[in-house]
């Protein structure tokens, strides 16, 4: 597939009403999109399907909602707060930009140079007889530089491990650094700059405030693990499953809904025995991997990419690929994350977050698997791969062409369409009845305008699985012609069947069977 076909899916998904871009009529807010009226029931349907895989299907799985506000702690303890970090700051004067920490140790490293200037004079003057070592330890130019030296770093650190931006200012301006450029020590604020998005909890703005919206969904379930665990008796081995929102500042965030700042994740940890974890790594892929090809939009549009560089928490990780119009690309991750975020909050929080396993009799910090599913790019890549451009041949011999959605019948935003064949002689009236009967279990649209082909057409293009007609016969013999989506067959039906045809086409139940 092509860019083209990428540039079609995404006007196709403005036109039909499955995204649009926020905020669009102020030009729109890059990365960040909306779903709408077709979209968002599309969205709905694709959570029910990992929902109900996920926690109806395995009695030993669990789901939470968890906030995206989090105590920021969490972040330290996770590694996001430490470890995409960049300090950066600004010369007003010269509008040149700097990482605090390298303007610190720049500064530093000019120290050191004294140092070693006093040393070098030394030893030219004592010659052979020069001891370096006591010299450092009695000099008092170096000693007094060597203070400064461990002084500043380890304020410097200090600073940076209690997130306190304004220190890390004020150590550049006890200490004089100034800019290279305009040699001013006029600088704005430091700014950490890091994929987390951050906001102040409260109306004191103080760093201490600072809270973030969180960039993965995990860490609701990894401090909820004890909750759980002891709410629900849940026995190892057991699942935490989660849907919802995460943010990331992304830099590069030009795909449609492929890279966004906004999206949403599906993730679910298991909480294994350590030393069992291998065993349920592979099984959580094949587990997944069947999850996905169950929906039938093509085997040979995924396979599995192995992390060779492993995230220095995990033991083993993998990425389900799909078959994008971009290329293969990471649509759901499977990683083997260790011990590593419970005991790191167990660290943080001082509280145990360990497991009583009373066959062993002992405790222990369970180890995790984790599946971890964007549902944005789970959105796109149905709605890329059920895009079509067909050619059909009309009745009269002519040649006409349709755009189909062959979204998944149980993941389609609209099961069926009713339509009166005209807009009078009883026709709306009886479509409306059928309508009524239907919209309980079915989400059903009804639609009186325009010819039955371009009603068909507008169906088509959001993926109804199925239309209906009410015609004259209909209201005497109670039977209506239903159309089917992907073969364009018609056939006549009574009215009391539609429930049964409808119902063994869409109800996910199906669906979640083959699992
Ligand atoms: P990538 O390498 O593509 O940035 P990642 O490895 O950072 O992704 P994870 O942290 O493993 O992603 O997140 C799990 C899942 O969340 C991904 O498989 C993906 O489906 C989804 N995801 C991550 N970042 C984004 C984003 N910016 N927009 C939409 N979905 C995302």
């Amino acid at each position: 597939m092509s860019e083209d076909i990428f540039k079609k899916i995404i006007a196709h998904s403005k036109e039909y009403g499955f995204i649009f871009q926020s905020s669009e009529i102020y030009d729109g807010l890059s990365a960040v999109y909306d779903y709408g009226q077709n979209g968002s029931e599309l969205k709905n349907n694709i959570k029910r399907y990992w929902w109900d895989a996920m926690v109806r299907l395995n009695e030993n799985i669990v789901g939470i909602d968890a906030a995206i506000f989090m105590h920021p702690t969490t972040w330290k303890a996770s590694g996001h707060v430490g470890a995409f970090n960049d300090p950066l700051i600004d010369n007003k004067d010269s509008k040149k930009r700097y990482r605090a920490d390298v303007l610190i140790e720049e500064h530093l490293a000019k120290i050191e140079a004294k140092i070693d200037k006093e040393i070098e004079k030394a030893q030219k003057r004592w010659g052979e007889t020069f001891n370096e070592v006591e010299f450092r330890n009695t000099n008092a130019r170096v000693l007094e530089n060597q203070a400064k030296i461990d002084q500043i770093k380890k304020r410097f650190v200090d600073a940076l491990n209690a997130n306190d931006l304004e220190e890390v200012r004020q150590v550049i301006l006890d200490n004089d650094i100034v800019c290279a450029v305009s040699g001013t020590k006029n600088w704005t604020e430091v700014r950490q700059f890091n994929l987390m998005f951050d906001t102040k909890l409260g109306s004191v703005t103080d760093e201490a405030n600072t809270i973030y919206l969180r960039p993965e969904t995990a860490q609701g379930i990894f401090v909820n693990y004890l909750n759980v665990q002891k709410t629900g008796r849940m026995k190892i081995p057991f699942g935490i499953a989660q849907i919802g929102k995460a943010f990331r500042n992304e830099i590069v965030a030009r795909q449609f809904i492929f890279r966004m700042r906004e999206f949403e994740q599906m993730e679910m940890q298991f909480f294994v025995k350590p030393g069992t974890e291998m065993q349920w790594f592979e099984q959580w892929k094949e587990t997944r991997i069947k999850w996905h090809k169950t929906l039938g939009l093509g085997n040979e549009n995924y396979r599995f990419h192995n992390h060779d560089k492993l995230a220095h928490y995990a033991n083993a990780a993998t990425d389900i690929e799909f078959r994008f119009p971009i290329g293969f690309k990471e649509l759901e991750g499977i990683h083997s994350r260790t011990d590593f975020d419970l005991t790191q909050h167990q660290e943080f929080s001082g509280k145990k977050l360990q497991y009583f396993d009373s066959i062993e009799n002992k405790s222990y910090v369970p180890y995790v698997i984790e599946t971890s599913i964007g549902l944005d790019r789970m959105f796109l890549a149905i709605l890329s791969s059920s895009f079509q451009e067909e050619e059909i041949a009309k009745e009269d011999g002519t040649k006409d062409s349709r755009v189909v959605l062959r979204i998944p019948p149980a993941l389609a935003p609209v099961k069926l369409a009713i339509f009166p064949l005209v807009k009078k002689d009883g026709l709306p009236e009886k479509a409306i009845e059928i309508f009524n009967t239907l919209k309980y279990d079915f989400n059903c649209q009804y639609e009186e305008k325009d010819t039955i082909g371009k009603r068909y057409r507008r169906q088509d293009a959001i993926g109804t699985p199925y239309c209906i007609t009410i015609d004259h016969e209909t209201l005497t013999d109670n039977k209506v012609t239903i159309r089917d989506r992907d073969t364009m067959q018609q056939e006549r039906v009574e009215i009391s069947k539609l429930h049964e045809i409808l119902d063994r086409k869409v109800n996910m139940k199906y669906l979640l069977e083959q699992l």
